[in-house]
């Protein structure tokens, strides 16, 4: 339950894993919904992520 959770409301960025002040939402290679923050958005690009 907990794990369903996170995963729907995602808290860090999946890319440096802090906490996003202005983040972006992607949907990573498995097809789940994680937050970018600006800094990494640029990366998210490069690896193809699909945005929200
Ligand atoms: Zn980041």
């Amino acid at each position: 339950m907990n794990c369903l959770k996170r995963w729907l409301t995602p808290k860090s960025c999946a890319i440096c894993n802090k906490k996003p002040k202005d983040p972006e939402r992607y949907v990573d290679d498995a097809g789940r919904e994680v937050l970018v923050c600006r800094k990494c958005v640029g990366y998210a690009e490069r690896r193809a992520m699909r945005k929200r």
